[in-house]
């Protein structure tokens, strides 16, 4: 079956979580939450750990890492580790970790270019925060001695809400699978944040002779000229993911000489959601583009995302079998969330929450409005593969 590799759900339905650690072979991981965040974003920390714990870790029991480039005030720390039973740990993340290097950060450029893109109007263009926090995920948080210890991170951040139980364990099961990367959400950047990126890939894998055009490069870029593919807005958006992986698995043929007309599609893993081995961002290739990246200037001229960057990072060093899509895991952040319910031809077994089911199951009345958030990730501009 077309895209099978990266499309199965590990298990249908819930199961008893007791039963499931409890079977033969069950090995609990190397494996913790990571979560960048603020002091003032707390309200938000506690409520993305109230719904993770209700849904899944109460049963699991791995850590929480928090990083923050300023220390966790004590009321921060207290209130965090009173909401879970497991173990928490608070760490700071280095000044060479987070901020621009220094000749940059001392250029009269930098503060011009990052203003500049707040005139532009480019989302988040003119903080200087974010940037830092794009750049911090796309190179360096995975040297964090709380995050390179493990084998396993999932990320999470402040303000999401889980919406079925996980009644197994994902990284037990990408353990065994030999999954290296898993996402919830694919969606198309915003273009004028990534303008030079593909650019500045292209350079570096002319540079460093890198094999591109298997399935995994082809879910995120397209070789346009050539063969202009349906567009996805034409595809119903329930089988949009569909489309993109089968065009992935079946890639047209292509030449060295093609490789010219090839640009970004900008679709990305939606990566405040990953689960993840640490060391796939350790690998020689990963290594070698984020600093290719970092030297081109890209991560402040320009507001590339970590989203992008890793998901093209990736693309280059993974293969589309190391991937896996968690189509069973309900996750809503901010204004998108994937609903397991929407995907098409979906049994409601899917969404094991009995009150979620119901919300799912009718449209009407009172659930109308919690309904629409899920259905609106089904418009063209939003997202590309969540049904
Ligand atoms: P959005 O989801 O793209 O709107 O971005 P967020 O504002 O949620 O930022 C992404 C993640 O990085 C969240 O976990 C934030 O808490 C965190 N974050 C963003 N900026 C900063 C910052 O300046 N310092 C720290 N410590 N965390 C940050
Ligand atoms: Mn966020």
């Amino acid at each position: 079956a077309v895209g099978s590799k990266v499309d199965d759900v590990f298990f249908a339905g819930c199961r008893d979580p007791f039963a499931y650690t409890e079977q033969a072979g069950y090995q609990r991981q190397n494996a913790t939450f990571v979560m960048l965040t603020r002091n003032n974003e707390l309200k938000d920390v506690l409520a993305t750990m109230r719904s993770l714990e209700r849904h899944f870790n109460q049963w699991f029991m791995y850590p929480y890492v928090f990083l923050n480039e300023d220390p966790f005030t004590e009321e921060f720390q207290e209130r965090v580790r009173d909401a879970t039973a497991a173990d928490v740990s608070f760490g700071l993340v280095e000044e060479s970790d987070w901020e621009f290097p220094r000749d940059v950060r001392q250029s009269a450029e930098f503060k011009e270019y990052i203003a500049d893109q707040g005139d532009r109007g480019i989302m988040y263009g003119n903080m200087e925060s974010y940037h830092k926090m794009c750049r911090f995920y796309s190179g360096t948080f995975f040297k964090h001695p709380l995050v390179a210890r493990n084998r396993w991170y999932w990320r999470i951040e402040p303000d999401v809400e889980f919406f079925c139980d996980i009644t197994y364990d994902p990284f037990y099961e990408m353990e065994i699978r030999n999954k290296k990367y898993a996402f919830t959400v694919l969606i198309r950047e915003l273009y004028w944040t990534v303008p030079n990126l593909f650019r500045q890939t292209r350079s570096f894998v002319r540079e460093h002779g890198i094999k591109v055009g298997h399935p995994l490069w082809r879910v995120f870029v397209d070789e346009r000229k050539q063969h202009e593919p349906e567009p996805l807005e034409n595809i119903d958006p329930r089988d949009r993911l569909a489309a993109l992986i089968s065009r992935a698995t079946n890639p047209l043929p292509i030449e060295e000489d093609k490789f010219d007309n090839e640009e970004y599609n900008l679709c990305h893993f939606w990566t405040n959601f990953e689960i993840a081995r640490v060391d796939i961002f350790n690998s020689r290739i990963y290594q070698a583009y984020f600093e290719h990246l970092e030297n081109s200037g890209g991560f402040w001229t320009e507001r590339w995302g970590d989203a992008p960057v890793h998901s093209l990072g990736l693309a280059l060093s993974l293969k589309i079998e190391d991937i896996h899509y968690f189509r069973d895991i309900g996750y809503q952040h901010s204004t998108l969330a994937h609903c397991p319910a929407n995907r098409a031809g979906a049994q409601l077994p899917y969404v094991t929450n009995p009150e979620h089911a119901r919300i799912f199951a009718s449209k009407s009345s009172r659930s109308a409005s919690i309904f629409r958030r899920f259905t609106r990730f089904r418009s063209p501009e939003t997202e590309y593969g969540v049904g």
